[in-house]
């Protein structure tokens, strides 16, 4: 018999609405004998084949759903078909860049599967029981587009603990990549690391933000908080900036960062390595201040649990970047939180701004870039989101 997965009664709702994800609470029981990653029949309470999913006998997300249609055949055909389909859609995008997300999950069609290329080498992340079962055929798939060298494992993210995987770093088609590969965005050019041992990655999602540094950054004196590898702090200086700090608590993102700075032909301007919290505070008692501040701190709510402690992480940070802006400066801000939605981000903010005493306008939002998409019926795609707000 064909293994299913039986939905409770009730809990058919959301697979019928195309949402991908069945939790361990939803279903009822599992007939057959399902091995983690096989393909399982999704029915509801009363036998309704709702469509085929990956089972995750390990995870509290117990299915992620390949098909809404109970016909559909999951095999290497559809999976490969899937990846390549993805890396089409991107295809508009190679005008303008090198680097970006093939293929990004659920929003794919392929839940846990993320694949960002950087030049002629492809990244691969496979973080569920379904992506780890359909590996080979991945990275076959991923090996077949036009001009690939590599695929590079990097399964070592969090979550496939959940998942009942261990981690798994290292080449699995193609050429060993050198240690340095560099990409370009838009005329920039930026160091990445992808190998064992090494992490210079670069945050492709930042895409459009970089796009509006550049069209603010001229004669303006710049803070980068969370630099990173200074991809801001690159198109600021390249783009007319008086001056430009970066921040980070990181002394290797600061070397990076200093890589792609030479790398363009721009100063690399002043680097603070610190805690982001103190030093801005320290900046403050300094009595320095800035034209244009860029405020991009790691998820700092890295769980539904931890939204009450991120946003009053989140009010901080943006509280202390109100008192360090010009009058008709610029701040940036943003958070990459899934679980603080556009909302209660926008609320948090002005909340700082009004501690600050400084009166901002929201003169332009941002949000993640064509490559990450957001299928309407799954919002937990959406997770990136930044608000550009001028000071009086
Ligand atoms: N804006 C960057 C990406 C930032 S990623 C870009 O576009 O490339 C977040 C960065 O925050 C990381 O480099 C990390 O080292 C840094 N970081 C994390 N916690 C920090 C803290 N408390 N203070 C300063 N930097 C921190």
């Amino acid at each position: 018999m064909e293994p299913t997965l039986v939905l409770r009664p009730g809990r058919d709702k959301s697979v019928r609405r195309h949402h991908p994800w069945i939790f361990s609470g939803s279903a009822a029981r599992i007939d057959g004998n399902p091995s983690a990653g096989d393909t399982v029949l999704v029915t509801s309470a009363t036998g309704e084949g709702l469509g085929r999913a990956a089972y995750s006998p390990d995870s509290r997300l117990r299915a992620r759903l390949w098909s809404f249609d109970p016909d559909t055949v999951v095999d290497e055909a559809l999976i490969a078909g899937r990846i390549v389909a993805a890396a089409a859609r991107r295809s508009a995008l190679a005008s303008i860049t090198d680097a970006c997300r093939l293929v990004f999950s659920e929003a794919d069609g392929v839940p846990g599967v993320i694949a960002d290329r950087y030049g002629d080498s492809i990244v691969v992340q496979l973080g569920s029981a379904g992506a780890e079962r359909w590996r080979e055929v991945i990275a076959d798939a991923l090996m077949s587009l036009p001009g690939v060298r590599c695929v590079y494992e990097r399964s070592d993210v969090d979550g496939r603990d959940r998942e009942g995987l261990a981690p798994r770093i290292g080449l699995m088609r193609g050429e060993e990549p050198d240690s340095e590969t560099i990409i370009n965005e838009r005329g920039y050019k930026y160091a990445v690391g992808f190998t064992a041992g090494q992490k210079t990655g670069f945050y492709l999602d930042q895409r459009d933000a970089r796009a509006a540094v550049a069209a603010v950054a001229s004669g303006r004196t710049v803070l980068n908080a969370f630099s990173y590898t200074g991809a801001f702090s690159v198109i600021a200086a390249a783009n007319g900036s008086a001056s430009v700090t970066s921040l980070d608590s990181s002394g290797l993102a600061l070397e990076g960062a200093r890589r792609n700075a030479e790398l363009n032909g721009v100063e690399v301007g002043e680097h603070i390595e610190g805690d982001a919290f103190a030093e801005l505070r320290t900046l403050r008692d300094r009595a320095r201040s800035f034209d244009l501040i860029l405020l991009d701190p790691p998820k700092l709510a890295q769980t539904e649990a931890q939204v009450a402690r991120a946003t009053r992480a989140y009010k901080d940070l943006n509280l202390l970047a109100a008192k360090l802006l010009n009058p008709g400066g610029i701040l940036m801000t943003f958070s990459c939180s899934g679980g603080v939605s556009d909302e209660l981000f926008q609320k948090v903010v002005a909340g700082a701004a009004l501690d600050a005493k400084r009166n901002l306008r929201i003169v332009g939002k941002l949000s993640q870039p064509s490559d990450h998409p957001v299928p309407l019926a799954f919002p937990e795609a959406a997770y990136l989101k930044g608000l550009i707000l001028e000071a009086e």
